[in-house]
């Protein structure tokens, strides 16, 4: 399909001959006929990423003529308005397109990055052909989608179900121990495991990402082919979807993730976290906090004194590669504050954090309102824009801040030492800088403080 336009011009060592000052002067272009001093220019002005397919600074009506009508022909010009600055022109369909040529390492028009103008080329042909021939087709394509009735979703369900009742019948082990304080990390896991409150029905949105597919693929949204050379269309990288690109807006966001496909605990959007795992909350919650009402809420400084980091790095690895089987009882890690400094650090990791990005001048403008009782109505109404897993994971961790604060006798902690912690943990304005974080601290400890001491009313 692609016609190279073969060079008619001649190779560079010519040209250089031509530069000698003996040479009669001037000379006539082989290619088109214009004068030599300009071809001499050409090759001069040419980049090193560009091969025998660049002409140089000439008019676009001249490009047109040396593409002689020839379908898929193609040359590079240098802009004659712009020095310095590439087109592209391409002969398709009886008429020359002109497009704005870039090279950063690789070659694009578009989105699209190519190894070679060649590629870049053979891609644009690919996909002209397709949008010209087939334009009524594919404005149809997704009108009758195969997604809903052929079922990725109740698919995806029954493997999720058939996971679960794997997980069931697994027997389990069974410890006896004297200390009934200390339960093992099993037991414990499926007390976790039976609550009601179990299954996940979060909305998720698909994570897509332009994805070039090696050999055929076809859509998993509309069911048909997926052309082009490269980035044919995009891939989930969480549950593995793969769709064309204008397809991808249409699919509804029932992303479940595939734990294969979810590597690590710490740093993972909380709630692709919690729909790869079916659980309702992330699973280093849930565990790092029963595990401090175990035999930590007496401790002095409890949240405000913290553990070993290398003892607190350990936690971590012991998450992202265990899991929800990641041993974290007083035989591995004596010392609460180990504990509490994990759960600190999962939260203050997190790529969007438990208030996200978009929410927080929410809150913190909440937080301004002189009179008491609007300014709890404005954080409530600010809790209910929460995405349903960190409202979850929020409401969890203030009905157990709020134990803390019943021993604060012992732990010495407060509400209000307990908003000095978590504010700058919970919380993070979208963009840092020195300033708004200075400026937003009083406002971030009185947004956690309010939340602990009003938990009963605001959740
Ligand atoms: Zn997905
Ligand atoms: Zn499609």
């Amino acid at each position: 399909m692609v016609n190279r336009l073969e060079g008619r011009d001649e190779d560079e060592g010519s040209a250089l001959g031509v530069r000698s000052p003996l040479s009669p002067w001037p000379f006539m272009c082989y290619c088109c006929g214009q004068c030599f001093s300009s071809y001499v220019f050409q090759m001069e002005s040419r980049p090193k990423y560009y091969g025998r397919e660049f002409h140089g600074m000439i008019s676009r009506e001249h490009a047109d003529e040396l593409l002689a009508g020839v379908e898929g022909a193609y040359l590079i010009r240098e802009s004659q308005r712009q020095p310095g600055t590439h087109t592209l022109a391409l002969r398709f369909g009886h008429q020359t397109l002109n497009y704005r040529l870039f090279y950063d390492g690789k070659h694009f028009v578009g989105e699209k990055r190519f190894e070679s103008v060649h590629d870049l080329v053979t891609d644009a042909l690919i996909t002209l052909y397709i949008e010209t021939k087939a334009a009524e087709y594919i404005a149809k394509m997704t009108t009758n989608p195969i997604y809903e009735h052929l079922g990725y979703t109740s698919l995806l369900k029954d493997k999720m179900v058939h996971r679960l009742s794997r997980g069931r019948t697994e027997p389990r082990r069974v410890t006896f121990q004297k200390d009934e304080r200390i339960t093992s990390p099993l037991v414990r896991r499926s007390a976790l495991k039976d609550t009601p409150e179990k299954q996940c029905s979060y909305e998720k949105i698909h994570n897509f990402k332009v994805h070039t597919f090696r050999g055929p693929h076809w859509c998993e949204y509309c069911a048909n082919f997926m052309w082009g050379l490269i980035a044919q269309g995009v891939r989930c990288s969480d549950c593995g979807l793969n769709v064309h690109k204008q397809c991808s807006k249409l699919v509804p966001s029932d992303c479940q993730p595939d734990l294969r496909r979810i590597k690590k605990v710490f740093s993972c959007d909380l709630t692709t976290l919690v729909k790869a795992h079916n659980t309702t909350r992330p699973m280093v919650v849930d565990m790092c906090i029963q595990e401090i009402e175990l035999r930590g809420m007496k401790s002095e400084g409890l949240y405000r004194v913290s553990g070993f980091s290398e003892h607190i790095e350990d936690v971590r690895l012991a998450f992202d590669r265990d899991g929800e089987k990641a041993d974290i009882g007083a035989a591995a890690y004596a010392d609460i504050n180990i504990i509490a400094g994990a759960l600190k650090l999962y939260l203050r990791g997190l790529p969007i954090p438990v208030i996200p990005f978009d929410l927080y001048s929410k809150f913190v403008q909440a937080a301004k309102i002189p009179n008491v009782e609007s300014r709890l109505e404005a954080i409530h109404e600010s809790l209910l824009q929460l995405p349903p897993a960190h409202y979850e994971t929020l409401r969890y961790l203030m009905a157990h801040l709020k134990r803390v604060t019943m021993f604060e006798k012992d732990n010495l902690m407060s509400a209000e030492n307990l908003g000095i912690v978590f504010g700058p943990t919970l919380m993070q304005p979208p963009e840092q800088n020195a300033l708004t974080t200075l400026n937003d601290m009083r406002q971030q400890k009185l947004v956690v403080q309010l939340m602990i001491e009003n938990e009963d009313v605001l959740f």
